[in-house]
């Protein structure tokens, strides 16, 4: 039957072989009966700029990416709160589509909305400025132009502060907040939205004004957990990797 998947938050980088290896392998396998496969931010846990895609790490990736693409399986990226520099000479290498966040489809005759999902975590006053920063086009300017080097720097001194930040910040902060998905279920007249960035996998059904909207969150892939969401036009499933 056809059908498109949906991964997000896989975090790739030089620490984490074993994510990478399941990746490629997914690639390679499910991915590539699939007629779309969307990727809704944080593929890998840091992108310092398209001109770091030659290194070997990277060029692994960009390359079996293209070959998902050529194989017919249509590649759908969205920015992540860690890999929002991936630019167009990253799509263009890897022949795929970036999508904006959120983004509107309609898949499988069922109306859906797409986010990476942090933009939900409303809670998280301290990321929501930063977020507004990182994203405008004056700092990404200012950032793209400085030496490799040092944007790689940058990128583990962000890495750092990320991961000191969050032990600070409690688990409802961290999580969506409640009144930013009904207000989004709302605006956009009440879709099936998916989502990741939250690291916590689960499918949830609101009512609201009379309609029932489905909200499935999206797994990260770690050492011991990994899986995609395989939707049809029966619906969703989320589907776990060994
Ligand atoms: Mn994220």
């Amino acid at each position: 039957m056809p059908h498109a998947l949906f991964i997000s938050d896989l975090h790739l980088s030089e620490e984490t072989p074993t994510t990478r290896k399941r990746f490629l392998e997914f690639l390679s396998g499910p991915a590539r009966e699939a007629e779309a496969l969307y990727i809704l931010g944080d593929l890998f846990e840091f992108w310092v700029g398209d001109d770091d895609i030659p290194t070997p790490f990277n060029r692994k990736i960009v390359d079996a990416l293209a070959a998902l693409s050529a194989s017919g399986t249509a590649l759908f990226i969205m920015h992540g709160n860690r890999d929002f520099l991936l630019g167009t000479a990253f799509a263009s290498a890897c022949r795929a589509t970036l999508l904006t966040d959120p983004t509107e489809l309609t898949l499988y005759d069922t109306h859906t909305v797409l986010c990476h999902g942090d933009t939900l975590c409303t809670g998280d006053t301290a990321y929501m400025t930063y977020r507004k920063q990182v994203r405008s086009s004056a700092w990404q300017r200012q950032v793209l132009a400085l030496p490799l080097e040092e944007r790689h720097k940058m990128a583990r001194e962000a890495t750092d502060m990320s991961s000191k930040a969050k032990k600070g910040k409690s688990a409802e902060i961290m999580d969506v907040a409640l009144h930013t998905v009904t207000d989004l279920l709302r605006k956009y007249e009440f879709p099936r939205l998916i989502h990741g960035h939250t690291h916590r996998p689960a499918r949830h059904v609101y009512h609201l004004d009379d309609h029932s909207c489905e909200r499935w969150v999206l797994t990260d892939w770690t050492a011991t957990r990994a899986g995609y969401l395989y939707c049809d036009s029966e619906g969703c499933r989320a589907i776990p990797l060994p």
